[in-house]
């Protein structure tokens, strides 16, 4: 098979997607000086997570937060916005640049360490070789390996048509010509949360709808509660444990209707359909190598990435859990060290997640409710940004931080934020989690002041004082 392709066409690696996965596999391969190629079907590189996920809900969220002025409304007053009637040009303008920018630096990152781009559709012909389908015809290559990072789509239902403008997915919500005066949000996963925060804050009337009874069951409940009470001050109304069955369009009265399984009907300008993603294995051609993915379209990997056929790994949103660009761009370096046998230790168990709904909430470590089932015993200490000369700069004053610590070692156990920031500070909590470290760190600790990162500070002293 493989003299039928070309010296030129043939890879010690390929890597099918550019995401974050498929860059940082491919960049590690580079460097330990492979012939790498990566194959993106769409003509802008960088994934979902440049185009159309990460980098432009993050930019959005940022220009949302400042042309709305949200957080100075707590000095201003409630009628405070820095313009008048926001646009989604305005919101969009700012996305639109900071991806430019990001997609040059991926490509000149690619570019540095030799890694081929080839544009076109993949699908494997063999055990080692893959058609790349493209409009200027199809190139066969030949790999040593392989790592799949094809990434996800969302996911949609037949009967719901999604028409991109007044019924939409997270991947349209870009190209929407207005910001809606009502919406209704179908999914209270992590994307149709941040969605409709952001437009909360923007002052859309917001009804977010969920089959779950319970929002984000990872995180911290106290946490949770402190969002929806939030949320609910900007207006939005939570409909949770009730299933849609049917999403519609009323032309009379030029509405969108989605109607629940317990018989009402929500109403609203404009729906977001945000359900979940299903991975993009199924356009993979997989059954010629042999690999099934499950009904979502996701591979099942080993703690290195391999997939059941040993030269073909598998790394980012295509293996599910917890799908995130962060862990997307370690899974695709491991996999490559795996590869070509370059030691790299697992890391530990400590996966931060950063929410960046309005307000943000990050995390790392155990939840009350986790130690709670194992019969764990733990103290709790708690910092509000309202007690910290920072957060009332910032005019935050309902977010806070919580550590959970073992109340006779005083080891660290758990970090949980809501709050300006939340995302970025909770890496201190991370690195003393990581070390073993024990809340005395942070008391003994002098901190910059005023900062936010001085909450684990205040939090500490909190935790001690009830033990
Ligand atoms: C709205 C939204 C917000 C998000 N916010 C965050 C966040 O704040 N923080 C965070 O960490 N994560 C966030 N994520 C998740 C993050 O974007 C993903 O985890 C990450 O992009 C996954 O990376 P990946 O490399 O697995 O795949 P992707 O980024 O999906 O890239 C896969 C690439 O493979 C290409 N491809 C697929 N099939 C083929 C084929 N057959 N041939 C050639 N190319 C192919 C696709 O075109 C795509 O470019 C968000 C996601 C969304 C949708």
């Amino acid at each position: 098979m493989h003299d039928t392709v070309s010296g030129n066409n043939s890879y010690d690696l390929v890597v099918i997607g550019s995401g974050p996965a498929g860059q940082k596999a491919a960049i590690c391969a580079a460097k330990m000086r492979k012939k790498v190629a990566v194959i993106e079907r769409k003509r802008s590189i960088g994934g979902v997570c440049v185009n159309t996920g990460t980098i432009p809900s993050k930019t959005f969220r940022e220009a949302v937060l400042y042309l709305s002025g949200l957080r100075q409304r707590t000095f201003y007053g409630r009628g405070y916005s820095v313009k008048d009637q926001i646009a989604m040009q305005d919101l969009v303008f700012r996305s639109d640049a900071v991806m430019a920018r990001e997609i040059e630096v991926i490509k000149s990152q690619l570019r540095r360490n030799r890694v081929t781009v080839l544009e076109g559709n993949a699908h494997f012909l063999d055990d080692h070789k893959v058609e790349v389908l493209s409009d200027v015809g199809s190139t066969i290559v030949h790999g040593d390996y392989f790592v799949i990072a094809c990434g996800t789509r969302p996911a949609h239902d037949a009967q719901i048509l999604i028409d991109g403008k007044r019924i939409f997915d997270s991947d349209q919500v870009h190209e929407l010509q207005e910001v809606p005066r009502e919406l209704i949000v179908v999914g209270a996963g992590i994307i149709g949360l941040e969605y409709a925060s952001m437009f909360a804050a923007l002052g859309t009337r917001v009804t977010l709808l969920d089959q779950r009874a319970i929002l984000l069951d990872f995180a911290d409940r106290e946490i949770v509660e402190s969002l929806c009470f939030q949320l609910r001050q900007l207006g939005t109304v939570f409909r949770l444990g009730e299933k849609v069955v049917a999403v519609g369009f009323d032309e009379d009265r030029d509405r969108v209707l989605a109607r629940l399984e317990s018989g009402k009907t929500v109403k609203g300008q404009a729906l977001l359909y945000a359900v979940g993603r299903r991975a993009n294995s199924d356009q993979l051609n997989l059954e010629v190598i042999g690999l099934q993915p499950d009904g979502r379209g996701k591979l099942t990997v080993d703690q290195h990435y391999q997939t059941a056929v040993p030269h073909v790994y598998a790394a980012g949103d295509v293996v599910g859990f917890p799908a995130l660009a962060s862990t997307s761009m370690e899974q695709g370096r491991l996999a490559s060290c795996h590869i070509f046998g370059v030691a790299s230790p697992i890391p530990p168990n400590l996966i931060p997640y950063g929410v960046y709904t309005i307000p943000e909430i990050s995390m790392v470590g155990a939840t009350e409710e986790q130690l709670t089932r194992d019969k764990t015993p733990y103290e709790i200490g708690i910092a509000r940004y309202a007690e910290l000369a920072k957060g009332q700069m910032l005019g935050d004053d309902q977010g806070f931080l919580k550590l959970i610590f073992d109340p006779v070692s005083l080891r660290l156990l758990g970090v949980h934020i809501i709050g300006d920031r939340a995302a970025e500070i909770v890496h201190i909590g991370q690195a003393v989690l990581a070390m073993g470290g024990t809340i005395e760190y942070f008391r003994d600790t002098v901190f910059n002041y005023p900062t936010l990162a001085e909450a684990f500070k205040v939090a500490a002293l909190d935790g001690l004082n009830k033990l």
